[in-house]
């Protein structure tokens, strides 16, 4: 959804309430996604401040409880590719100093950003065969329709990396993989290509650095808008966090054993939710174990990735 179109507060069920160290600020809460919560300024026009939560989600729900420390990593990880990538992203470093009057704990989550108009595709680069892709692959021998060769495994590089677009449900809903044509209908044909090209060349840059660390980027996401000022299509939200991202430790990838996939997302998130529950009503608590277990993958992406 674009949060730009909000005027009003709102939030996925109406939970997330603005922090009043905020609102005592100036700051207008405007929305909450699953994850990040946005407010405005009235004297900021075309800002926004971006909050990272700890909060969790997997299989389209927000768990309890959130991830302690998550909401910071994040915010950490994104502004590091950002300043490695070097393509237009919407950070608005001019109001750095900003973020330095928020509370503490607010400043570490925070950043303050250009509002674009965000386009509703979310643009899904998979390098490796897995997942939802791997799930596809078993019965068609495709991923999102395109044609792959045959015996592949999970967790196999691809020939090539592809480009596997979402449409960006609204909220509630789930988001729905499309063709590059339908993307071709909802943004124009020269948008749709520009998307779909900067996808490729990002994947391919990061993928480089993360394996200069030892890691494997096995997929990602990217969500971008366009600058209402200058109308170049520019990278936002999140970046090759691991909220948005598959990585994978390349010594074990190597060594091909049963850990050979760990994966320093949400997946133990995933699988456990997957053992404890039928997608049936509100899913379970997380147990402590399977929180700080998440935490510290986390933590260690950031170092590993930063380092
Ligand atoms: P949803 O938007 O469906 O709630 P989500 O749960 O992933 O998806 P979050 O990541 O929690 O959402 O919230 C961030 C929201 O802010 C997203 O809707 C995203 O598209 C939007 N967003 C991110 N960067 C910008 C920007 N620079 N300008 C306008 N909107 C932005
Ligand atoms: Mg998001």
């Amino acid at each position: 959804m674009t949060a730009g179109t909000d005027e009003t507060s709102s939030t996925p069920d109406g939970s997330v309430a603005g922090d009043p160290a905020l609102t005592a600020l100036g700051w207008r809460h405007v929305y909450s996604g699953k994850v990040r919560d946005l407010y405005r300024r009235d004297d900021l026009p075309g800002r926004m401040l971006v909050i990272a939560s700890d909060r969790v989600s997997a299989f389209d729900h927000v768990l309890e409880p959130a991830i302690p420390g998550k909401g910071a990593l994040l915010t950490q990880l994104s502004m590091w590719w950002f300043a490695q990538l070097g393509v237009p992203n919407h950070l608005a470093p001019e109001h750095d100093e900003l973020v330095t009057t928020l509370p503490s704990d607010a400043a570490a989550r925070a950043m303050i950003v250009r509002e674009l108009d965000m386009l509703p595709i979310e643009a899904v680069v998979r390098g490796y065969l897995t997942g939802s892709g791997w799930a596809e692959y078993r019965d068609s021998q495709t991923v999102c329709g395109i044609p792959l060769p045959a015996g592949l495994s999970d967790g196999d590089r691809l020939p090539e990396p592809i480009y596997t677009p979402a449409w960006k449900a609204p909220l509630g809903e789930h988001d729905e993989n499309i063709s590059f044509e339908r993307t071709i209908e909802l943004v124009g044909a020269e948008r749709a290509t520009e998307l779909r090209d900067q996808s490729l060349a990002i994947y391919r840059a990061a993928a480089a650095t993360a394996e200069a660390k030892g890691l494997i980027l096995a997929d990602t996401k990217f969500e971008f808008g366009i600058d209402p000022d200058t109308g170049v299509l520019t990278l936002a939200d999140e970046v090759l966090t691991s909220d948005s991202s598959r990585y994978w430790d390349g010594l074990a990838y190597a060594a091909g054993g049963a850990n050979r996939l760990d994966s320093f997302d949400k997946q133990i998130v995933r699988n456990w939710l997957a053992a404890n529950w039928d997608k049936q009503g509100a899913p379970p608590t997380l147990p402590e174990e399977i929180v700080e277990t998440t935490a510290a993958r986390y933590r260690e992406l950031l170092d590993r990735v930063t380092r």
